[in-house]
């Protein structure tokens, strides 16, 4: 395969802090040989593991971003030890929108890999993760929120695995982050994700949901910072004990977790996030906006469990996910 266009404008290899960019070539209209730059910082020092963090993979989710060039601005080398890479906003094009994806390509980042040098923008960003980034780390963090359309209780998760030594590796690192919730999970669609790719590829990987909306909050803030650090203590790259936290174990692994709207309308919560549901509660009502007097339609809890996400718009459409009635865990 040809080499990735994208150019490193720092040295991974180098001792200290450095901040510079992923250049990637992007010839357009207001400039012609312009490029894309995604802001990345590594700070490295002796030899370590290596961590890679990132976020902004989807671009209206932010407390990746605040929490990473958080971490970017403030990690002292000497403190360090090994390499900590830091990609505060993956999907950059799409991150200075405000939008999922990207605004060139419509690509979302996370449905784009392994990407390909040949591809578009995104294509390319997944690419370069794929062969130049990934290959470098030992621990992989993701942040991820449910972005404008979902809202998801604060959780760390992982994913079942085939490997079960390193599915044990990946939920150390879950517990180590020490979110409110942490999740044992199975995605709707695997193929394509950054996640499938680090795991594949025998990295211990953790990813989050925390919260969304399109916003972030200094709760869920406060919780993306300590997870970074937690994480950094737990690889050994900082000294110190982890910060632990009181986390409730959750699973998204039941058949039919997912609820999906066939109707179009006007969405009537029942529950709100966090709350215990027993098989056959009623968790949304639609309601038809096309005229009165007409009955809603009632979505019931598909077994015993707690409300993990919901729809978070006022207005559904056929096909829409409404919400995931997790189940506990331990
Ligand atoms: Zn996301």
């Amino acid at each position: 395969m040809r080499p990735s266009p994208v150019t490193l404008t720092i040295d991974p290899d180098r001792n200290g802090v450095q901040h510079g960019h992923m250049r990637l070539p992007y010839s357009r209209d207001d400039s012609a040989w312009g490029s894309v730059m995604i802001p990345i910082t590594v700070v490295k020092n002796g030899v370590g593991p290596t961590a890679l963090f990132t976020g902004g993979n989807h671009g209206d989710e932010y407390e990746g971003p605040v929490a990473l060039f958080d971490l970017a601005r403030t990690l002292d080398p000497a403190r360090v030890q090994g390499r900590v890479v830091i990609v505060p906003a993956m999907n950059y094009p799409a991150f200075a929108a405000g939008t999922r994806t990207s605004p060139i390509d419509k690509g979302n980042l996370n449905r784009a890999f392994p990407g390909s040098p040949e591809g578009a923008v995104t294509a390319k960003i997944a690419d370069f993760f794929t062969r130049e980034l990934l290959p470098l780390a030992d621990l992989v963090l993701d942040f991820h929120s449910g972005g404008r359309t979902l809202d998801l209780l604060p959780f760390a998760a992982a994913h079942i695995l085939d490997d079960k030594a390193q599915q044990q590796r990946c939920f150390d690192a879950v517990k180590a982050f020490g979110a409110p919730y942490s999740m044992r999970m199975r995605e709707i669609d695997a193929v394509g994700m950054y996640d499938t790719m680090a795991e594949e590829m025998g990295k211990i990987f953790v990813t989050t949901e925390l919260r969304g909306g399109g916003t972030a909050t200094a709760e869920t803030i406060a919780i993306a910072r300590r997870g970074t650090l937690n994480l950094l203590r737990h690889a050994g790259i900082l000294d110190g004990p982890v910060e632990v936290a009181e986390t409730t174990w959750l699973s998204m692994e039941a058949d039919g977790c997912f609820l999906f709207s066939e109707h179009a309308g006007l969405v009537e919560p029942h529950c709100d996030l966090g709350a215990k549901v027993a098989k056959s509660e009623p968790i949304v009502s639609i309601h038809s906006i096309e005229r009165c007097g007409q009955p809603p339609v009632i979505y019931r809890a598909p077994h015993d469990g707690i409300l993990a996400s919901r729809h978070f718009p006022g207005l559904v459409q056929v096909g829409d996910h409404l919400g995931v009635v997790a189940t506990f865990a331990s």
